[in-house]
């Protein structure tokens, strides 16, 4: 019985199913992460929310996290970067701080807390993106999609942008050439990262029909398995 309990929680692990506790919260939550696939492949990255007001991209992840994948894909899947925000709601993280002005390259000082852009008090002030920082350095992605809302675009100066492209011609989204703002996470992860992929997908505001969370799930793993 031991044997089999045993068998059934390596494979559960293999499948993805347990998450791993990637930090926690100004308040406490934990932000988990989930592996799928091959870990012998270049990794995949995918951040369902990092705005809490903008909750879209947990539709992907969701898919992602059940979906059957093709071989030579690995992915980790993080659902949020920030649940003090999905939880209250809020654009920002518990500290009043948008965690996409808050990382540590070409960061500027802006507004005061619970401002829309509010960069915090210096780089890196906020535990979510400590934990996210260290996270990445640790999975190294190859690849990495940060899912926004209201824009209705994939966007990104990114020198790869043919993958952006790509992307954008397989969701339906339009690509824009836009530079990510200071403090960005994307700009933080060109620079430390500078071979990989990174960028933001901006769905339209409310909610995406499951039409829409399918279409982008099928192109993450497009691209995904365009990296091997
Ligand atoms: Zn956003």
């Amino acid at each position: 019985m031991l044997r089999l309990a045993l068998a059934g929680l390596v494979a559960a692990a293999a499948a993805g199913a347990q998450p791993v506790v990637v930090g926690h919260s100004v308040k406490g939550r934990a932000i988990v992460a989930y592996e799928r696939g091959d870990p012998s492949a270049p990794t995949t990255l995918v951040i369902g929310v990092i705005h809490g007001s903008e909750p879209a991209g947990l539709a992907v992840i969701r898919r992602l996290r059940t979906m059957p994948l093709p071989a030579g894909v690995h992915l980790w899947l993080v659902p949020t970067v920030n649940p003090d925000g999905l939880a209250a709601g809020t654009r920002q993280n518990a500290h009043g701080v948008d965690l996409n002005r808050n990382w540590p390259v070409d960061w500027k000082h802006n507004g005061v807390p619970w401002d829309g852009y509010y960069s915090g008090p210096r780089p890196m002030s906020e535990p979510e993106n400590r934990a996210m920082r260290a996270f990445i350095l640790r999975v190294k992605p190859a690849l990495t999609i940060w899912y926004h809302q209201p824009l209705d675009v994939v966007y990104g100066s990114d020198p790869h942008v043919a993958v952006l492209k790509r992307y954008a011609r397989l969701t339906g989204l339009p690509y824009r050439r836009l530079v990510a703002p200071p403090g960005a996470a994307t700009r933080w992860e060109r620079k430390r990262l500078p071979h990989g992929v990174h960028f933001v997908v901006e769905f339209p505001a409310g909610r995406i029909s499951t039409e829409t969370a399918r279409r982008h799930a099928d192109a993450v793993l497009a691209l995904a398995k365009g990296l091997g």
